[in-house]
C-alpha cells in the first residue's frame, strides 16, 4: 500500500513510526529543512488532561511503543487572576521540548525513524490523494479541513511567544487568565531549563496586528517585561472541531484534524496519539473515524468547559481560582484521578452559569474507548 504523510510533527512523525512497525513505509513530506519548529517552545502535558490516563508519556511507551523524554517533570503551577494567585504541586505532569534541538519531541521521533523525510517539499494532500492509496494530513493548520469544509466549530487563536532569559524553577510553570490583555485566552510561563524559559500569550479572536498590543499590556501588567527575549514568533493557531476527521483516502490527524483542546491548548499527546491511531487504520483495515472517537469525546467536554470559561468576567475567574484553591477540592482535582472536566462544569453551576454540557459518555463507553485507544 502507498501511503503519504504530509507534515514532519508529533502526528506525522508518530504515524510513520506506527506504519513502520505495521510493515508500511511511507512517503513523508515536510516542508522546512528539517524537523521542528524554527523558535524552540517547552510545552506542558498536564497529567489531569487525558484521565483515566495517569501518565501520558507511561502511556505512550506502553500503548504506542514511543518511548519520549521529557525535560522535566511538572511539579508546580501557579495560576493568575487580577485578584488572586493559587499555586498547586505535586505529580502534575510534564514538560517537553520543542524545536530543533536533539531533545526536542520531534528529534526524538526523527531519530528512530527509517523511512527518509523529504525536506524542503511542502505538498499538497489533496494533490498527492490522487497518486496515493492514503494520506495522512498532519500540517498542523487548518488548510485541508477549510478546503473540505470539513469546520463545524472553526476557531483560531493569535499567539505570541518569546524564549526569555531569568532565573526560573525548571520544574514549575506560570498561567495568567485576565481579560483585559488575555480576552477568555491566557498567557504562560514554562521553563526551558534554570536560565531560559517559554513565554506565550494566547488570544482568541483578535487578528495577529492586534497582539502586539495585547502582549505589550500582558508583559507590563505582570512585571514580565524584566526578563530580556532572545527571539520571538506569532503565529495563528487552527483549534477548532471538524466534522470528520477522514475524507475518502485523507486522514487528518493532530492539529489538522483538531486534536487539540481549546481549553488550555493543549494539543501534542492527542496528536501523537491520533497518528498512531491512523497507522493503525490503514495497515489493518480499520475505521479511523471509530478508532479516535475517545479522544474526540474528551476534546468535546473541554470545549464545554471552554464555553464555561467564556462566560466569565474577571470577577467570575477570580472566583473561579478561589474554588480551586479550597484545600478539599484542590486535593479532589490534582491527586484523586478524578475528570476534572465533569467537576469544572459543576463549578460553575455553582458560579450560577448555566453552562451547555457536553455529552458525557456511559462508564462502559469509557472502558470501550479506552480499550480501543490501547489496542
Ligand atoms: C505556542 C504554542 C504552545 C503550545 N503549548 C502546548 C502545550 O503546552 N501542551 C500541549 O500539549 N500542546 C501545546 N501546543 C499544541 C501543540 O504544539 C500541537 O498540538 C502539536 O504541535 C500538534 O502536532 P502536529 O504534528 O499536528 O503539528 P505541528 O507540530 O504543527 O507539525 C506540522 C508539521 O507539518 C509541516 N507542514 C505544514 N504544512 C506542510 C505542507 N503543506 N507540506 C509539508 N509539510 C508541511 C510543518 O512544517 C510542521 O513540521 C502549543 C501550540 C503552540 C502554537
Amino acid at each position: 500500500m502507498r501511503v503519504a504523510i504530509v507534515g514532519a510533527g508529533p502526528a506525522g512523525l508518530a504515524c510513520a513510526l506506527e506504519l513502520e512497525r505495521l510493515g508500511i513505509r511511507p512517503a513523508i513530506y515536510e516542508r522546512h529543512h528539517r524537523v521542528g519548529s524554527p523558535v524552540e517552545r517547552a510545552e506542558v502535558l498536564l497529567e489531569l488532561t487525558w484521565r483515566p490516563v495517569k501518565d501520558q508519556l507511561a502511556y505512550l511507551e506502553q500503548r504506542c511503543r514511543l518511548r519520549l523524554l521529557p525535560l522535566a517533570r511538572l511539579q508546580k503551577i501557579v495560576m493568575h487572576s487580577p485578584g488572586r494567585r493559587v499555586a498547586v504541586s505535586g505529580r502534575l505532569g510534564y514538560i517537553v521540548h520543542r524545536g530543533r534541538a536533539p531533545a526536542s519531541l520531534e528529534c526524538q521521533l526523527a531519530s528512530r525513524l527509517r523511512s527518509p523525510i523529504s525536506f524542503e517539499t511542502p505538498a499538497d494532500p489533496l494533490e498527492l490523494s490522487q497518486e496515493f492509496d492514503r494520506v495522512v494530513v498532519a500540517t498542523g493548520d487548518g488548510d485541508v479541513a477549510s478546503r473540505l469544509e470539513l469546520w463545524q466549530e472553526p476557531e483560531q487563536v493569535a499567539v505570541k511567544g518569546a524564549v526569555v532569559l531569568g532565573d526560573f524553577d525548571p520544574r514549575a510553570a506560570s498561567m495568567w487568565l485576565d481579560t483585559r490583555y488575555a480576552g477568555h485566552g491566557f498567557g504562560h510561563l514554562v521553563p526551558l531549563g534554570r536560565e531560559r524559559a517559554s513565554l506565550h500569550l494566547c488570544v482568541g479572536g483578535i487578528g495577529l496586528k492586534q497582539l502586539d498590543d495585547y502582549w505589550n499590556m500582558f508583559l507590563e501588567a505582570e512585571g514580565l517585561d524584566r526578563y530580556p527575549v532572545v527571539e520571538a514568533f506569532e503565529m495563528i493557531f487552527h483549534c477548532g472541531r471538524p466534522s470528520r476527521r477522514q475524507v475518502k483516502n485523507l486522514l487528518l490527524t493532530g492539529t489538522a484534524g483538531g486534536f487539540v483542546d481549546n481549553f488550555l491548548g493543549e494539543g501534542v499527546f492527542a496528536s501523537i496519539v491520533s497518528g498512531v491511531l491512523a497507522a493503525r487504520a490503514i495497515a489493518r483495515g480499520l475505521d479511523y473515524e471509530s478508532l479516535v472517537q475517545p479522544l474526540v469525546r474528551r476534546l468535546d467536554q473541554c470545549r464545554a468547559l471552554r464555553r464555561l470559561l467564556e462566560r466569565l468576567d474577571d470577577r467570575g475567574l477570580e472566583r473561579l481560582l478561589g474554588l480551586l484553591n479550597l484545600p478539599g477540592l484542590k486535593q479532589l482535582i490534582y491527586r484523586s484521578g478524578l475528570n476534572l472536566f465533569a467537576l469544572w462544569q459543576a463549578a460553575g453551576k455553582r458560579l450560577a452559569l448555566a453552562a451547555p454540557q457536553a455529552p458525557q459518555p456511559s462508564h462502559q463507553e469509557e472502558q470501550e474507548g479506552q480499550a480501543e485507544l490501547m489496542d
